[in-house]
Protein backbone atom coordinates (compact mmCIF):
# COMPACT_ATOMS: atom_id res chain seq x y z
CA UNK A 1 0.00 0.00 0.00
CA UNK A 2 1.03 3.23 -0.33
CA UNK A 3 3.65 5.05 2.09
CA UNK A 4 2.03 7.64 4.71
CA UNK A 5 2.91 10.93 4.19
CA UNK A 6 3.52 13.20 6.79
CA UNK A 7 4.64 17.01 7.27
CA UNK A 8 6.37 17.79 10.12
CA UNK A 9 5.92 21.71 11.59
CA UNK A 10 7.80 22.78 13.46
CA UNK A 11 10.84 20.01 12.39
CA UNK A 12 13.41 21.48 14.43
CA UNK A 13 11.71 21.21 17.93
CA UNK A 14 12.07 18.65 20.42
CA UNK A 15 8.31 16.90 19.28
CA UNK A 16 9.46 17.46 15.31
CA UNK A 17 13.01 15.75 16.12
CA UNK A 18 11.03 13.15 18.51
CA UNK A 19 8.61 12.48 15.82
CA UNK A 20 11.59 11.96 12.72
CA UNK A 21 12.88 9.55 14.94
CA UNK A 22 9.28 7.39 15.17
CA UNK A 23 9.02 8.12 11.16
CA UNK A 24 12.52 6.70 10.57
CA UNK A 25 12.12 3.51 12.62
CA UNK A 26 8.94 2.41 9.67
CA UNK A 27 10.17 3.14 5.99
CA UNK A 28 7.82 0.80 4.86
CA UNK A 29 4.87 2.89 6.21
CA UNK A 30 5.79 6.11 6.30
CA UNK A 31 8.04 9.05 5.09
CA UNK A 32 8.53 12.87 6.22
CA UNK A 33 7.48 14.13 2.80
CA UNK A 34 7.37 17.60 4.24
CA UNK A 35 9.23 19.53 6.98
CA UNK A 36 9.19 23.38 8.26
CA UNK A 37 10.73 25.25 10.58
CA UNK A 38 10.40 29.19 12.13
CA UNK A 39 13.98 30.53 11.86
CA UNK A 40 17.01 27.79 12.15
CA UNK A 41 18.01 27.09 8.38
CA UNK A 42 21.02 24.87 9.86
CA UNK A 43 18.81 22.30 11.32
CA UNK A 44 16.91 22.48 9.02
CA UNK A 45 18.97 21.69 6.07
CA UNK A 46 20.34 18.91 8.27
CA UNK A 47 17.38 17.52 9.06
CA UNK A 48 16.81 17.60 4.87
CA UNK A 49 19.89 15.90 3.99
CA UNK A 50 18.78 12.94 6.57
CA UNK A 51 15.33 12.57 5.55
CA UNK A 52 15.15 13.48 2.36
CA UNK A 53 11.73 15.52 2.21
CA UNK A 54 10.31 16.67 -1.17
CA UNK A 55 9.44 19.95 0.46
CA UNK A 56 11.29 22.29 3.16
CA UNK A 57 9.75 25.70 4.53
CA UNK A 58 10.89 27.93 6.93
CA UNK A 59 8.23 30.84 8.18
CA UNK A 60 11.07 33.95 8.32
CA UNK A 61 10.82 35.03 4.27
CA UNK A 62 14.12 36.51 4.80
CA UNK A 63 16.15 33.40 4.95
CA UNK A 64 14.49 31.78 1.54
CA UNK A 65 17.71 32.13 -0.54
CA UNK A 66 19.80 30.39 2.31
CA UNK A 67 17.69 27.44 2.22
CA UNK A 68 17.58 27.27 -0.92
CA UNK A 69 21.10 27.71 -1.51
CA UNK A 70 21.84 24.88 0.54
CA UNK A 71 19.28 22.20 -0.35
CA UNK A 72 21.20 22.79 -3.77
CA UNK A 73 24.46 22.46 -2.44
CA UNK A 74 24.01 19.72 -0.86
CA UNK A 75 22.33 17.89 -4.22
CA UNK A 76 18.93 17.74 -2.62
CA UNK A 77 15.77 17.94 -4.82
CA UNK A 78 13.68 18.85 -2.06
CA UNK A 79 11.92 21.96 -2.69
CA UNK A 80 12.49 25.08 -0.80
CA UNK A 81 9.74 27.69 0.45
CA UNK A 82 9.70 30.60 3.17
CA UNK A 83 6.39 32.13 4.30
CA UNK A 84 3.79 31.61 7.18
CA UNK A 85 1.20 31.32 4.13
CA UNK A 86 3.45 28.46 2.15
CA UNK A 87 3.81 26.67 5.35
CA UNK A 88 -0.21 26.92 5.80
CA UNK A 89 -0.41 26.18 1.94
CA UNK A 90 2.33 22.92 2.74
CA UNK A 91 -0.24 21.59 5.32
CA UNK A 92 -3.03 21.84 3.31
CA UNK A 93 -1.68 20.42 0.23
CA UNK A 94 -1.43 16.82 -1.32
CA UNK A 95 2.02 16.59 -0.18
CA UNK A 96 1.13 15.17 3.02
CA UNK A 97 -2.01 13.63 4.32
CA UNK A 98 -0.90 13.32 8.19
CA UNK A 99 0.32 16.78 9.78
CA UNK A 100 2.39 16.68 12.59
CA UNK A 101 1.69 20.62 14.22
CA UNK A 102 4.80 20.96 16.31
CA UNK A 103 5.16 24.67 16.11
CA UNK A 104 5.30 26.24 19.47
CA UNK A 105 2.80 29.06 20.47
CA UNK A 106 0.08 30.76 18.67
CA UNK A 107 2.67 31.17 15.85
CA UNK A 108 1.44 27.32 14.79
CA UNK A 109 -2.95 28.17 14.40
CA UNK A 110 -2.84 29.53 11.05
CA UNK A 111 -1.11 26.02 9.78
CA UNK A 112 -2.72 23.80 12.21
CA UNK A 113 -5.99 25.49 10.82
CA UNK A 114 -5.44 25.05 7.19
CA UNK A 115 -4.79 20.90 7.99
CA UNK A 116 -7.67 20.89 9.79
CA UNK A 117 -9.94 22.33 7.27
CA UNK A 118 -7.90 20.32 4.66
CA UNK A 119 -8.99 17.43 6.46
CA UNK A 120 -5.33 16.00 6.78
CA UNK A 121 -5.11 13.66 10.38
CA UNK A 122 -3.86 16.21 12.43
CA UNK A 123 -1.49 14.90 15.21
CA UNK A 124 -1.62 17.67 17.49
CA UNK A 125 1.18 19.09 19.35
CA UNK A 126 0.41 23.01 19.29
CA UNK A 127 -1.63 22.96 22.20
CA UNK A 128 -1.40 27.18 22.18
CA UNK A 129 -4.18 27.13 18.92
CA UNK A 130 -6.54 24.57 21.18
CA UNK A 131 -6.28 27.43 23.96
CA UNK A 132 -6.60 30.27 21.38
CA UNK A 133 -8.98 29.00 19.09
CA UNK A 134 -10.37 25.53 20.47
CA UNK A 135 -13.82 26.03 19.36
CA UNK A 136 -13.35 27.15 16.25
CA UNK A 137 -10.28 24.83 15.60
CA UNK A 138 -12.24 21.68 16.53
CA UNK A 139 -15.16 22.77 14.45
CA UNK A 140 -13.66 22.83 11.29
CA UNK A 141 -11.75 19.96 11.73
CA UNK A 142 -15.46 18.18 12.25
CA UNK A 143 -16.70 19.97 9.13
CA UNK A 144 -13.67 19.02 7.45
CA UNK A 145 -13.49 15.39 9.18
CA UNK A 146 -10.35 15.76 9.95
CA UNK A 147 -9.30 13.73 12.23
CA UNK A 148 -7.15 15.34 15.28
CA UNK A 149 -5.41 12.77 17.20
CA UNK A 150 -3.93 14.55 20.56
CA UNK A 151 -0.23 14.36 21.00
CA UNK A 152 0.05 16.15 24.03
CA UNK A 153 0.92 12.79 26.37
CA UNK A 154 -1.94 13.43 28.95
CA UNK A 155 -4.47 13.87 26.26
CA UNK A 156 -2.99 11.19 24.30
CA UNK A 157 -3.06 9.25 27.50
CA UNK A 158 -7.31 9.85 27.87
CA UNK A 159 -7.50 9.62 23.97
CA UNK A 160 -6.35 5.99 24.33
CA UNK A 161 -8.77 5.42 27.14
CA UNK A 162 -11.56 6.46 25.40
CA UNK A 163 -13.39 3.67 23.27
CA UNK A 164 -15.04 6.66 20.77
CA UNK A 165 -11.87 9.12 20.60
CA UNK A 166 -14.02 11.47 21.63
CA UNK A 167 -15.87 12.59 25.15
CA UNK A 168 -18.97 13.75 23.60
CA UNK A 169 -20.05 10.28 22.37
CA UNK A 170 -19.12 8.78 25.24
CA UNK A 171 -21.98 9.04 27.77
CA UNK A 172 -20.30 7.08 30.77
CA UNK A 173 -17.40 9.22 31.38
CA UNK A 174 -17.79 10.95 34.94
CA UNK A 175 -14.63 12.63 35.06
CA UNK A 176 -11.18 13.37 33.72
CA UNK A 177 -7.53 13.82 35.79
CA UNK A 178 -4.72 15.25 34.36
CA UNK A 179 -1.60 14.28 35.92
CA UNK A 180 1.04 17.24 36.53
CA UNK A 181 4.81 16.60 37.20
CA UNK A 182 4.83 19.51 39.38
CA UNK A 183 7.60 20.79 37.77
CA UNK A 184 11.08 21.78 38.40
CA UNK A 185 9.81 23.83 41.95
CA UNK A 186 7.48 21.55 43.32
CA UNK A 187 7.16 22.27 46.77
CA UNK A 188 8.20 25.35 47.15
CA UNK A 189 6.51 28.29 48.09
CA UNK A 190 6.03 31.67 46.57
CA UNK A 191 8.61 33.34 48.74
CA UNK A 192 11.43 30.55 47.63
CA UNK A 193 9.84 31.38 43.95
CA UNK A 194 11.33 34.86 43.96
CA UNK A 195 14.49 34.26 43.10
CA UNK A 196 14.59 31.30 40.73
CA UNK A 197 16.80 31.40 37.05
CA UNK A 198 16.28 30.68 33.70
CA UNK A 199 18.83 27.50 33.69
CA UNK A 200 16.80 26.03 36.76
CA UNK A 201 13.30 26.67 35.27
CA UNK A 202 13.90 24.80 31.63
CA UNK A 203 15.55 22.14 33.85
CA UNK A 204 12.66 19.81 34.27
CA UNK A 205 12.96 16.64 36.41
CA UNK A 206 10.80 14.11 33.83
CA UNK A 207 10.79 15.34 30.49
CA UNK A 208 13.03 16.65 27.38
CA UNK A 209 11.39 19.77 25.82
CA UNK A 210 11.29 22.92 24.67
CA UNK A 211 11.79 26.24 26.25
CA UNK A 212 8.70 27.66 26.14
CA UNK A 213 6.74 24.49 27.57
CA UNK A 214 9.32 23.81 30.41
CA UNK A 215 8.76 27.18 31.68
CA UNK A 216 5.20 26.61 31.37
CA UNK A 217 5.44 23.47 33.13
CA UNK A 218 7.34 25.41 35.78
CA UNK A 219 4.89 27.99 36.48
CA UNK A 220 2.33 25.34 35.78
CA UNK A 221 0.82 27.29 33.18
CA UNK A 222 1.04 24.21 31.04
CA UNK A 223 -1.42 22.01 32.81
CA UNK A 224 -3.90 25.63 32.59
CA UNK A 225 -3.34 25.52 29.11
CA UNK A 226 -4.19 21.24 29.56
CA UNK A 227 -6.83 22.08 31.24
CA UNK A 228 -8.26 24.52 28.55
CA UNK A 229 -7.10 22.03 25.52
CA UNK A 230 -9.23 18.88 27.69
CA UNK A 231 -12.23 21.04 27.29
CA UNK A 232 -12.10 21.53 23.84
CA UNK A 233 -10.75 18.07 22.40
CA UNK A 234 -13.01 16.44 24.40
CA UNK A 235 -15.76 18.75 24.80
CA UNK A 236 -15.76 18.55 28.51
CA UNK A 237 -16.88 20.96 30.92
CA UNK A 238 -14.03 22.71 33.42
CA UNK A 239 -16.46 21.52 36.34
CA UNK A 240 -15.58 17.50 35.07
CA UNK A 241 -11.93 18.08 34.77
CA UNK A 242 -9.68 17.12 37.41
CA UNK A 243 -5.69 17.99 37.96
CA UNK A 244 -3.44 16.05 40.40
CA UNK A 245 0.36 16.22 40.61
CA UNK A 246 2.02 13.06 40.21
CA UNK A 247 5.98 13.68 40.39
CA UNK A 248 7.10 10.39 38.68
CA UNK A 249 5.51 11.48 35.68
CA UNK A 250 4.81 7.41 34.49
CA UNK A 251 0.61 7.74 34.45
CA UNK A 252 -0.05 10.16 31.93
CA UNK A 253 -3.68 10.73 32.42
CA UNK A 254 -6.71 8.58 33.48
CA UNK A 255 -10.47 8.91 32.51
CA UNK A 256 -12.79 7.76 35.55
CA UNK A 257 -16.48 6.00 34.15
CA UNK A 258 -20.17 6.21 35.82
CA UNK A 259 -19.17 2.32 36.78
CA UNK A 260 -16.76 3.67 39.03
CA UNK A 261 -14.09 1.93 36.43
CA UNK A 262 -11.08 4.35 36.04
CA UNK A 263 -8.57 3.53 33.31
CA UNK A 264 -5.27 5.40 33.06
CA UNK A 265 -2.22 5.33 30.35
CA UNK A 266 0.88 4.39 31.72
CA UNK A 267 4.48 4.62 30.20
CA UNK A 268 8.05 6.16 30.34
CA UNK A 269 8.08 10.21 29.92
CA UNK A 270 9.31 9.90 26.56
CA UNK A 271 7.36 11.88 23.38
CA UNK A 272 7.98 9.10 20.54
CA UNK A 273 4.98 6.62 22.58
CA UNK A 274 2.21 9.27 21.68
CA UNK A 275 3.97 10.73 18.33
CA UNK A 276 3.48 6.63 17.76
CA UNK A 277 -0.01 6.29 19.04
CA UNK A 278 -0.36 8.97 16.43
CA UNK A 279 1.45 8.02 13.53
CA UNK A 280 0.22 4.50 13.50
CA UNK A 281 -3.11 4.65 14.77
CA UNK A 282 -5.13 2.40 15.24
CA UNK A 283 -2.29 -0.03 14.65
CA UNK A 284 0.58 -0.36 17.46
CA UNK A 285 3.92 0.95 16.19
CA UNK A 286 7.55 0.69 17.42
CA UNK A 287 8.38 3.84 18.98
CA UNK A 288 12.36 2.91 19.91
CA UNK A 289 10.61 3.67 23.88
CA UNK A 290 10.87 0.60 26.16
CA UNK A 291 8.41 -0.68 28.27
CA UNK A 292 7.62 0.31 32.40
CA UNK A 293 9.71 -1.81 35.27
CA UNK A 294 7.13 -0.46 37.69
CA UNK A 295 9.06 -3.15 39.92
CA UNK A 296 11.84 -0.84 40.31
CA UNK A 297 10.13 2.11 39.68
CA UNK A 298 8.60 0.85 43.32
CA UNK A 299 5.99 3.60 43.74
CA UNK A 300 3.03 5.96 42.05
CA UNK A 301 2.85 9.05 44.39
CA UNK A 302 -0.14 12.08 44.02
CA UNK A 303 -0.61 15.25 45.63
CA UNK A 304 -3.06 18.25 45.18
CA UNK A 305 -1.40 20.86 43.01
CA UNK A 306 -0.52 24.40 44.92
CA UNK A 307 -2.63 26.69 43.31
CA UNK A 308 -1.31 29.67 46.04
CA UNK A 309 2.56 28.93 44.87
CA UNK A 310 1.60 28.80 41.26
CA UNK A 311 -1.67 31.02 40.42
CA UNK A 312 -1.10 30.28 36.66
CA UNK A 313 -3.37 27.13 37.05
CA UNK A 314 -6.32 29.39 38.31
CA UNK A 315 -5.70 31.86 35.85
CA UNK A 316 -6.07 29.39 33.54
CA UNK A 317 -9.25 27.79 34.80
CA UNK A 318 -11.09 31.59 35.85
CA UNK A 319 -10.27 32.32 31.57
CA UNK A 320 -11.22 28.97 30.75
CA UNK A 321 -14.42 29.36 32.67
CA UNK A 322 -14.97 33.38 31.02
CA UNK A 323 -14.73 32.15 27.90
CA UNK A 324 -14.76 34.47 24.60
CA UNK A 325 -11.76 35.98 24.11
CA UNK A 326 -10.54 35.40 27.51
CA UNK A 327 -8.46 32.48 26.49
CA UNK A 328 -6.80 34.13 23.69
CA UNK A 329 -5.29 36.56 26.04
CA UNK A 330 -4.12 34.33 28.86
CA UNK A 331 -2.55 32.18 26.39
CA UNK A 332 -0.84 35.61 24.56
CA UNK A 333 0.26 37.52 27.63
CA UNK A 334 1.65 33.79 28.92
CA UNK A 335 3.71 33.93 25.64
CA UNK A 336 4.98 37.35 25.79
CA UNK A 337 5.95 36.96 29.57
CA UNK A 338 7.73 33.31 29.40
CA UNK A 339 9.72 34.77 26.49
CA UNK A 340 10.58 38.19 29.09
CA UNK A 341 11.40 35.69 31.43
CA UNK A 342 13.85 33.26 28.83
CA UNK A 343 15.75 36.64 28.18
CA UNK A 344 16.66 37.79 31.61
CA UNK A 345 14.02 40.48 31.46
CA UNK A 346 11.62 39.83 34.06
CA UNK A 347 11.66 37.57 37.32
CA UNK A 348 9.92 33.89 37.49
CA UNK A 349 7.33 35.62 39.79
CA UNK A 350 6.48 37.87 36.77
CA UNK A 351 5.10 35.45 34.67
CA UNK A 352 1.35 35.02 36.69
CA UNK A 353 1.83 38.93 37.33
CA UNK A 354 1.54 39.77 34.05
CA UNK A 355 -0.86 37.41 32.90
CA UNK A 356 -3.04 38.54 35.49
CA UNK A 357 -2.88 42.34 34.60
CA UNK A 358 -3.26 41.59 31.02
CA UNK A 359 -6.41 39.13 31.81
CA UNK A 360 -7.80 42.24 34.32
CA UNK A 361 -7.17 44.88 31.74
CA UNK A 362 -8.84 43.96 28.38
CA UNK A 363 -12.56 43.24 28.02
CA UNK A 364 -13.74 39.50 27.49
CA UNK A 365 -15.77 39.61 23.75
CA UNK A 366 -17.42 37.15 22.27
CA UNK A 367 -14.54 35.11 20.15
CA UNK A 368 -16.48 33.27 17.72
CA UNK A 369 -14.74 34.64 14.51
CA UNK A 370 -10.77 33.92 13.89
CA UNK A 371 -10.27 37.90 13.47
CA UNK A 372 -11.68 38.70 16.79
CA UNK A 373 -9.32 35.70 18.60
CA UNK A 374 -5.90 37.31 16.88
CA UNK A 375 -7.24 41.16 17.24
CA UNK A 376 -7.46 39.93 21.38
CA UNK A 377 -4.40 38.12 21.06
CA UNK A 378 -2.67 41.19 19.60
CA UNK A 379 -4.34 43.48 22.07
CA UNK A 380 -2.78 41.38 25.21
CA UNK A 381 1.05 41.24 23.51
CA UNK A 382 0.65 44.74 23.28
CA UNK A 383 -0.75 45.18 26.82
CA UNK A 384 2.04 42.52 28.54
CA UNK A 385 5.00 44.29 26.46
CA UNK A 386 3.88 47.71 27.87
CA UNK A 387 3.61 46.33 31.60
CA UNK A 388 7.02 44.53 30.93
CA UNK A 389 8.66 48.04 30.21
CA UNK A 390 7.02 49.36 33.17
CA UNK A 391 7.65 46.72 35.70
CA UNK A 392 9.67 48.31 38.42
CA UNK A 393 12.05 45.41 39.26
CA UNK A 394 13.43 44.33 36.05
P1 LIG B 1 10.64 23.66 20.48
O1 LIG B 1 10.95 25.02 20.95
O2 LIG B 1 11.60 22.57 20.78
O3 LIG B 1 10.41 23.69 18.90
C1 LIG B 1 9.59 24.65 18.32
C2 LIG B 1 9.50 24.43 16.82
O4 LIG B 1 8.66 25.44 16.26
C3 LIG B 1 10.85 24.58 16.12
O5 LIG B 1 10.89 23.70 15.03
C4 LIG B 1 10.82 26.03 15.64
O6 LIG B 1 11.66 26.27 14.52
C5 LIG B 1 9.36 26.13 15.24
N1 LIG B 1 8.88 27.50 15.20
C6 LIG B 1 8.99 28.46 16.15
N2 LIG B 1 8.40 29.59 15.74
C7 LIG B 1 7.90 29.35 14.50
C8 LIG B 1 7.19 30.12 13.57
N3 LIG B 1 6.86 31.40 13.79
N4 LIG B 1 6.82 29.53 12.40
C9 LIG B 1 7.16 28.27 12.13
N5 LIG B 1 7.84 27.48 12.99
C10 LIG B 1 8.20 28.02 14.16
O7 LIG B 1 9.18 23.30 21.05
P2 LIG B 1 8.58 21.88 21.44
O8 LIG B 1 8.88 20.88 20.39
O9 LIG B 1 8.92 21.58 22.85
O10 LIG B 1 7.02 22.20 21.44
C11 LIG B 1 6.27 22.34 20.24
C12 LIG B 1 4.79 22.34 20.59
O11 LIG B 1 4.46 21.06 21.13
C13 LIG B 1 4.40 23.36 21.65
O12 LIG B 1 3.14 23.87 21.36
C14 LIG B 1 4.37 22.55 22.93
O13 LIG B 1 3.47 23.08 23.88
C15 LIG B 1 3.87 21.22 22.41
N6 LIG B 1 4.25 20.10 23.26
C16 LIG B 1 5.56 19.77 23.41
C17 LIG B 1 5.94 18.72 24.24
C18 LIG B 1 7.37 18.32 24.34
O14 LIG B 1 7.66 17.27 24.94
N7 LIG B 1 8.34 19.05 23.82
C19 LIG B 1 4.93 17.96 24.99
C20 LIG B 1 3.58 18.37 24.74
C21 LIG B 1 3.26 19.40 23.91
P3 LIG B 1 13.18 26.85 14.72
O15 LIG B 1 13.98 25.70 15.25
O16 LIG B 1 13.57 27.25 13.36
O17 LIG B 1 13.08 27.99 15.69
MG1 LIG C 1 1.48 17.64 28.48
Amino acid sequence: SRLRQVAILGATGSIGTSALDVIARHPQQMRASVLAAGSNVDALLALCQQHRPDHAAIADPALFSRLRDGLNDAGLATQAHAGHAAIDALAASDHADTVIAAIVGAAGLSSTLAAARAGKRLLLANKESLVLAGELLTREAATAGAEIIPIDSEHNAIFQCLRSRDARLEAGVRRIILTASGGPFRGRSRAELEAVTVAQAVAHPKWSMGPKISVDSATLMNKGLEVIEAHHLFNVPGSRIDVLVHPQSLVHSLVEFIDGSTLAQLGLPDMRTTLAVGLGWPQRIESGVGGLDLLSQGRLDFEAPDMDAFPCLRLAWQAMEAGGSAPAILNAANEVAVSAFLQGRIGFLSIPALVEHTLSTLPYVAADTLDALLAADAQARHITETAIVRLPNV
